[in-house]
């Protein structure tokens, strides 16, 4: 089982950044979208990024061209026929996802691998679309996929150990981090992420911080390379409210049911930096937000951080992930400048506990309470 031509279904933020990917480290490309107009996005996604990294000189205009040769588009799914992988980078909605797989398994030569780039949905319910759900496999890159170097490759009962194999020693291949784990929903790093972007919104619609304090308070004093609004932009407020409603469906805890402020920005149609706006506006070129008034940024951060430090102990107590899993997971994944159990390292696991206990205690919500050892 080797791979030659590789095959990416959706060709939004995601999509077109697997197809870069694929095609810098030389495989044949193919990439489908739905429609005309859905493909043209994608050529300029593409396009668009690859100019970028020519004019920082990432890339040179030789190298560029040769990329772009090697990927081909169109709507058809018979173009990816004889793919040795296809991966789909579609909207996080699982009939659809479901839907597609199907059209997948027909279309796809019996031996092809068929990958899914979802943040939170059951990767065993995908793989049961098909005939061939041995085959079947989550592999989720993070955004931007030619930059972040994580990848976690999420196997179902039905997987086929060779198959993971094979994927995760092409995942290698191309540079990345990989981390190998089983199908739950939001998997190690949207899991914390979502519920830390959550508590953000939660925070801003309860009126406790502006979203400029709660952007400059995380960059300024957790060093992050955005804050929680701007991040949520630039993921995708839509994908972030589905991948919620998933992880919500599962855990059924308050804490992450999508949070009124983002749901009302999606049904406005301001999904973000894709759609122009989102809890920014993108019509013109923005600075980074401040704020001066510490105290607030301060109780922002000081929420932000022992809620979302107290999610990842509990996950590695859980046995889901391990501690060097969840710490590369947040670095080479969403660019944070240190891992959680990092900062726990150095504030100290005592007194996390008992923020997290202040935190409980202060808002009422016994899901933010220490687990109890
Ligand atoms: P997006 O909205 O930017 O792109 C979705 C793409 O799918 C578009 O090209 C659209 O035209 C296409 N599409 C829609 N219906 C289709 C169909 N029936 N057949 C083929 N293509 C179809 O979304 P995105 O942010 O790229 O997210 C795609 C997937 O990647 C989701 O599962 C999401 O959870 C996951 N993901 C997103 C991020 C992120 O930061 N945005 C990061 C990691 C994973």
């Amino acid at each position: 089982m080797s791979f030659s031509q590789i095959g990416v279904v959706g060709l939004g933020i995601m999509g077109a950044g697997i197809v870069e990917v694929f095609a810098r480290a030389g495989y044949q490309v193919v990439g489908v979208a739905e429609s005309g107009p859905a493909v043209d996005a994608g050529k300029s996604n593409l396009a668009k990024s690859l100019a970028r990294a020519v004019s920082k000189g990432k890339l040179s205009q030789e190298q560029s061209d040769e990329i772009t040769a090697r990927v081909s588009f169109g709507e058809d799914f018979e173009l990816l026929a004889d793919c040795d992988l296809v991966i789909e980078a579609a909207p996080e909605i699982l009939s659809l996802k479901v839907e597609i797989f199907s059209k997948l398994d027909a279309a796809v030569k019996p031996s092809g691998i068929l990958a899914t780039n979802t943040s939170s949905l059951s990767v065993t319910e995908i793989a049961n679309a098909t005939t061939r759900p041995e085959k079947v496999i989550g592999m989720h890159f993070f955004n931007p996929a030619p930059v972040q170097k994580f990848v976690e490759v999420i196997s179902t009962s039905h997987s086929d150990v060779q198959v993971v194999g094979k994927i995760v020693e092409l995942g290698n291949s191309l540079g990345k981090h990989l981390a190998q784990i089983s199908d739950q929903p939001g998997f190690i790093v949207n899991k914390l992420l979502l519920r830390y972007l959550n508590h953000a919104v939660q925070i801003l619609d309860a009126g406790q911080a502006t979203k400029e304090q709660m952007d400059a308070a995380m960059r300024e004093l957790s060093g992050y390379p955005m804050g929680p609004c701007e991040l949520l932009d630039l993921i995708g407020i839509d994908t972030c409210v589905e991948i919620l409603k998933t992880i919500h469906a599962d855990t059924k805890l308050e804490i992450d049911e999508p949070a009124a402020g983002m749901v009302s920005l999606v049904s406005a149609g301001a999904k973000g930096r894709k759609s122009g706006s989102g809890f920014y506006d993108y019509s013109e070129r923005l600075d980074a937000p401040t704020d001066p008034n510490e105290a607030i940024k301060n109780q922002v951060h000081n929420d932000l951080l022992m809620a979302y430090l107290g999610d990842c102990i509990a996950m590695e107590a859980t046995g889901y992930a391990s501690k060097t899993d969840i710490d590369s997971g947040m670095k080479l994944g969403c660019g944070l400048p240190t891992g959680p159990f990092e900062v726990i390292e150095s504030i100290g696991i005592e007194k996390v506990r008992a923020g997290q206990a202040e935190l409980a205690q202060r808002t009422g919500i016994a899901a933010y309470q220490p687990l109890p050892f």
